[in-house]
Parts: structure tokens; sequence; C-alpha cells
């Protein structure tokens, strides 16, 4: 409990894969429930917590529109299934008593709130989570960019990026053992290199709004960047 953040507002990134766990597709309710108690554990460490989820456990828009359906549709159909992962995520953090709203880019008022910027910074002094769905409302864009967007809009001091492995490397480690392990990149590096961690909209929205992102094994948890301490690579110009 001593611990204290070393960002105070966090947007967390969480896709579809990190609630599959050992699943092929769909959500993994001990993967949900563990990443939960996490949340709480930041949450309880004084940080303001937002969180953006992804679909791709459910629904991957570009997949269906390569196979003949119209990009904007399935599109549409990938951010309907953001808002399923974001009630299950809702649905854990409650359980256990975090006090959380589910805010969506497409609004659905029986379901949950629709995004409204200035109630969704009120919720977050309040210390209430909030969770993002619906990505940007928009199709043609990803959740990692809504991630970026909604971090932007928020005022968020980092952008938490969980992967399956701990930081951003110069290859694919698990298929190539020579590669290297960066602790620190420029948003201009990861552009150059295109390295794959984050899409480039989402960096150019980070980049220009400096905000770090922390990118950071899904195994090892969020306890880590979001203390500041342990494995994780941090994108960020140099101050
Ligand atoms: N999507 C979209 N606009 C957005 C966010 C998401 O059209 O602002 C759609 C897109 O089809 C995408 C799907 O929703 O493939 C699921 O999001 P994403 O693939 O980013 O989820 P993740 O890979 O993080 O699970």
């Amino acid at each position: 409990a001593a611990q204290t953040p070393r960002y105070r507002r966090i947007c967390l990134k969480l896709s579809g894969e990190a609630l599959m766990g050992e699943k092929e597709f769909g959500i993994d309710l001990e993967t949900v429930e563990r990443i939960a108690r996490e949340v709480k554990a930041a949450r309880e460490m004084g940080a303001e917590i937002c969180l953006v989820v992804g679909g791709g456990n459910i629904f991957r828009g570009l997949q269906m529109a390569a196979r003949g359906m119209e990009r904007a549709s399935a599109d549409y159909m990938g951010m309907l299934a953001t808002v399923m992962n974001a009630l299950a995520v809702q649905n854990a953090l409650e359980a256990i008593d975090v006090e959380t709203r589910v805010m969506s880019a497409i609004t659905m008022t029986e379901v949950c709130e629709p995004y409204i910027r200035r109630r969704a910074l009120r919720h977050l002094t309040k210390g209430i989570v909030v969770i993002f769905a619906a990505g940007s409302g928009n199709p043609f864009f990803t959740t990692d960019t809504a991630a970026a967007l909604r971090a932007a809009e928020m005022g968020c001091d980092a952008l938490l990026k969980g992967t399956q492995v701990d930081g951003v490397y110069s290859a694919d480690p698990k298929s190539d053992p020579s590669a290297q392990r960066y602790e620190r990149l420029s948003y201009m590096d990861v552009l150059r290199n295109d390295l794959r961690v984050m899409d480039q909209a989402a960096i150019s929205i980070t980049r220009e709004n400096a905000i770090p992102i922390l990118v950071f094994s899904l195994k090892d948890g969020i306890g880590g960047p979001v203390s500041g301490q342990g494995r994780f690579t941090t994108i960020a110009d140099s101050d």
C-alpha cells in the first residue's frame, strides 16, 4: 500500500486479445477478473483510471471486409463487439466494489452512458473507473487510435498498452532469438522503424500531446508501469 502511482491519470488500452486468456476467442472470465483486480490495486494506489477496450476477440472488421463485406459495416460490428467486452470488464470491476461507468461512442442509452467528454472527466475526478466502448465511433479507425484519442481528451499522463511480451523489440522475440528489447524509444523511432506496437494514428496523437506510451507484458500486469517500476518500454520524446 506504500506504493504510489508514477502517473496520476492513466489510460489503459485492453485489446480483445487481452481478455481471451488462453482461449482462441471470446472472453475468459478468470482473465477478466485478474485484470479487474489489477485495476483495483492501481486505483487504490491513487491513480485515476480509464480503460479503452478492443473487440478483436469477438470481431475484427478488416477480416470481414476482406471477405467482401462493406468495410464500414464490418467496422460497426467491431465497435459493437467492444461494447460487449466493456460490459464484461465493468461486471468484473463492480463485483470487487470498484465503481465504474461504461461510456460508448455509439449511443446505446439502455446499455451504457453516451460518451460526453466533460462528464467522463467528472467521473474520473471522483475516482470512478471509466470504460470507453465503441472505439472512436467511426469506421476506419482502431481501438488503439481511440485509446490515444481518449488519453488526450482525458488529459492522461500515460497510455498503457499491454502486449504478449514485456516491451517493444526490434523483431518478434518469439520467433527471432536475436531480437533486441528497447527500454526507451521516441515516437519517431517507432514510426521510422515501423515498430508495430500501436498504429501510426495512435502514435501521432500521443506524440502531439506528449503522452508517454508504456508497453508492458499482460502476464506481468499493470502494477509495474503504474508505479514506474518493473520491465516495460517507454515511448516518449526525451525531456
Ligand atoms: N473499430 C472501428 N472504429 C474504432 C474502433 C474500432 O471501426 O474507432 C472496429 C474495427 O473494425 C476493429 C474492431 O472495431 O477491427 C475491433 O477493434 P480493434 O481491432 O482495435 O480491437 P483489438 O485489436 O484491440 O481487440
